[in-house]
Parts: structure tokens; C-alpha cells; sequence
């Protein structure tokens, strides 16, 4: 009787159960039998109750055709980037799968000829930003940093201040990418302090451009000084700046995030930004600025290795003429309404809810705290959220989880109460 084979379920009757038969419809039979086996498997070695089998095989498979997991944000970060840094609008969604068949990305189908690849999501760029002559998309900003550095910066030097040499995160460093594309760096300033002279002094014939660096993921307080992009547009070289997250004109929350509208029209040549930051989209590098030099950039055979797909094009154009993104609406967030909200999931699961305090993310925005609200668990309770069906993360602070609803779409917040009442039913 204690024989615990005797209480393994047959392969069969396990996979009769109307989940999983649902889930073989879509990713064929097989893949679903091989899961089942394998968790049938530490049954047998007493590893797994035989009732938790299905569950556990739902979260062993795919969702669709991909591993990777819809996740609920309930982090209070914004822009998260370990979970995809900004989650898409509904029209950028809607717009990938648009573009996912044949599509006239490089067609023109009047002429029936080859036409300009991306040309709308340029021309979405263009109208969004009136002060830039032409714009260039590619794969991210460090790509769209490497391309400048390339082809404009190759074999001659790059001018930057020392306090703007940043490591963007994951160990990369913006110094290195640059000489990794064949710009020499000519270092200015100290670490805390740099003067307009010092940038007269520096540039001469071998310099090919001063770069402008926000320092997005830090902050330096205290004996500083930089120089503007105004004051350095005086300069007789072009000023790129790297702006970082993307944001296209100044946000009335993040004063001191600089915007691509005033960087242009305070002289810089070119600005460079991610797509994925406070834009809101797709995965991008995004060049704006003067003409003759996006058209250098564009020419230039790297340009063919750092170019996007149809799919980061679909999604970038409607990020920028569809609806509000949820970046955006989590910036805005209103604490009064984000506290009815966790009051509500509270009461339903049997929490408490609590004001709380949001970051931006991404790298982006370091001392900015937007006022939010989140429901707080027992901290025992954040494993099994993030590993469940429908996975929620949130973050553990004082010896409790706190579920927050900054960057929760209302809609989701279904999810999270579904997702609690799942494991107290446990
Ligand atoms: C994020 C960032 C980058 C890199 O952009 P990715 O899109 O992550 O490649 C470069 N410079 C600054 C200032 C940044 O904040």
C-alpha cells in the first residue's frame, strides 16, 4: 500500500484533462505529453503530489508557441528592465501583427518598385519631432551611439566629459562601445566638474564631434558643473547628444530628463535615444538631427548590421500616432485612484492596501519618486506569485510583499486577485 507508484496518475488520464487538452490544440500533442511525463516522473520520486501534476505542467509550457511569460508589473517600476523595459500600446500590438505577413515594408505599391525602407515610422519620428531634419532607426541606443561613433568618429577622436563616461548597465560602458566602433576618446573635465574651456581647449582638427552623455542612471550631487548642449553648440564641431530614454518633448514629471525637441533646438546635430525608455515602444535606436549627417549615418555598410526589423518599425510608427502607452499613463498615475484600486484587490484577497512610492525605471529618472499604492501580503507569498500560472511580480520591502499598481493596466488587476485567491486555495 505504500508503494508510491500506486499513486501515479496515468499519462493518459492526466493529459484528458480539459486544460491541457485546450493547451495540445495549440502546441500539439507531443510537446504537452513530453511535460506531463517529465513532472509524472518526480511523482513517482515523491517530488510532486500527484494533484498539483497539471498545474504544474501549465507552467512548465509555453503560453504560445514562445517561453517567454506574460508577467503582471507589479513592481512600481515604470519601465522595468528585466521584465522587457516598456510594455507596447495597443496599436503597437495591434501593428506587429499587421506587419507579421507580407507587408510593403520596402514597397512601393503604386509603382510596384522598391521603396524606402521604414519611411512611415521616420515620418511618425519627424512629425512628433518638428526640429529634427531627418531621423535613422536602429536596433537600440547603443547601437545608434555605435553607428555615430563609426561613422562619423572612426579614426579620429570623440570629445567627452570624464563625469559622463557612464556604464549603462549589464557592464556596459559607453567609453567602450565607442572605441569597440573606432572612435578614440578624448577626455575632458574631471569626474564632478567640467567648463565650456575645457571643450575649447580640447577640440582641434582630429576631433570629429563632442558627445553629450545623460547620465540617466545616476546622480552627482554636491561641487558640480557641466556644460549645457547650448554652450556647447558653439563649439566648431557637431554636439550629439545621447539623451537616453526618449523622451520626445519635456514631461512636466521629470524635469531634469532632457528631451530630444529642446536638445535640437538648444544646437545639438544629432540627438540619440532609446525606443523602449520613456518613449514607450519597441526595442529602437533612434538618430535625430541634421540631414547630411542621419544621410552619413544611413549610408554607412554598419547601418546595414544595426537595422530593424518590420516589426520594431510596425510598432515604433503606431507607438508614435496611436493611443497613450502605458509608459505613459504610469507616469501620470493619480495616487487617489490607485489607492481605490488596491483597496478593492485588498478586500478581495484579504490584504492591505498602502500608499507607496514608484520609480521610473530603465535606467532613467533615478531620484524621482511618483506617489503610488499596492497591496500588501505576507512576504512567504512572493515565490509562489512569480512562479504561478499567470505569474505577478511584485517586490518585498520591511518584511512584506507589496503588489503595486503604478504600472498595472486596470485591467489586470483581475489577474492579481485570480492569481492570490489561486495559491490560498492551495
Ligand atoms: C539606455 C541608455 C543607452 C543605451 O540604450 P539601449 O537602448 O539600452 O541600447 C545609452 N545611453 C544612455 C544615456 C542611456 O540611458
Amino acid at each position: 500500500m505504500s508503494d508510491p507508484r500506486r499513486q501515479v496518475p496515468r499519462t493518459d488520464t492526466v493529459l484528458d484533462d480539459p486544460r491541457l487538452a485546450e493547451v495540445a490544440q495549440r502546441l500539439g500533442r507531443e510537446q504537452v505529453k513530453t511535460a506531463v511525463v517529465g513532472r509524472l516522473e518526480q511523482v513517482r520520486r515523491q517530488e510532486l503530489a500527484a494533484r498539483d501534476v497539471v498545474d504544474a505542467v501549465l507552467r512548465d509550457l509555453p503560453s504560445a508557441g514562445t517561453s517567454l511569460r506574460p508577467v503582471v508589473n507589479a513592481t512600481g517600476v515604470v519601465v522595468h528592465t528585466n521584465l522587457g523595459r516598456a510594455p507596447l500600446s495597443a496599436a503597437a500590438v495591434e501593428a506587429i501583427v499587421t506587419a507579421a505577413g507580407p507587408t510593403d515594408v520596402e514597397l512601393d505599391l503604386t509603382t510596384g518598385r522598391r521603396g524606402p525602407r521604414g519611411a512611415a515610422a521616420v515620418a511618425a519620428l519627424l512629425a512628433a519631432v518638428p526640429d529634427a531634419e531627418a531621423a535613422h532607426v536602429v536596433n537600440n541606443g547603443a547601437a545608434a551611439l555605435g553607428l555615430v561613433a563609426g561613422a562619423l568618429g572612426r579614426g579620429r577622436k570623440v570629445v567627452v566629459a570624464r563625469g559622463e563616461l557612464v556604464e549603462i548597465g549589464d557592464g556596459f560602458r559607453i567609453p567602450e562601445l565607442l572605441e569597440s566602433f573606432g572612435a578614440e576618446l578624448r577626455e575632458v573635465g574631471t569626474t564632478n566638474r567640467v567648463r565650456v574651456e575645457d571643450y575649447t581647449k580640447a577640440v582641434d582638427d582630429q576631433v570629429a564631434l563632442v558627445l553629450k552623455v545623460h547620465p540617466s542612471n545616476f546622480r552627482v550631487e554636491g561641487f558640480t558643473a557641466s556644460v549645457p548642449v547650448r554652450e556647447l553648440a558653439r563649439l566648431s564641431v557637431p554636439v550629439v547628444a545621447d539623451i537616453g530614454s526618449g523622451l520626445l518633448r519635456p514631461h512636466p514629471r521629470l524635469p531634469d530628463e532632457p528631451d530630444a525637441s529642446t536638445s535640437l533646438r538648444d544646437g545639438a546635430a544629432l540627438v540619440t535615444a532609446s525606443g523602449d525608455k520613456l518613449l514607450g515602444g519597441p526595442q529602437a535606436g533612434l538618430v535625430l538631427g541634421r540631414a547630411d549627417l542621419v544621410q552619413q549615418l544611413r549610408r554607412h555598410p554598419m547601418a546595414r548590421a544595426l537595422r530593424v526589423d518590420k516589426l520594431t518599425l510596425a510598432a515604433l510608427e503606431a507607438t508614435l500616432t496611436g493611443g497613450t502607452t502605458p509608459v505613459a499613463r504610469g507616469l501620470v498615475s493619480d495616487r487617489r485612484e490607485l489607492m481605490v484600486r488596491a483597496r478593492a484587490i485588498a478586500e478581495a484577497v484579504g490584504g492591505d492596501a498602502v500608499e507607496s512610492v514608484g520609480r521610473v525605471g530603465g535606467g532613467g529618472a533615478p531620484g524621482v519618486e511618483l506617489a503610488s499604492a499596492a497591496v500588501t501580503l505576507p512576504e512567504e507569498l512572493a515565490l509562489p506569485l512569480r512562479t504561478g500560472v499567470d505569474p505577478v511580480v511584485g517586490h518585498v520591502q520591511g518584511g512584506r510583499l507589496l503588489l503595486d499598481l503604478l504600472a498595472v493596466p486596470p485591467e489586470d488587476d483581475a489577474r492579481i486577485v485570480a492569481a492570490v485567491r489561486a495559491l490560498r486555495r492551495e
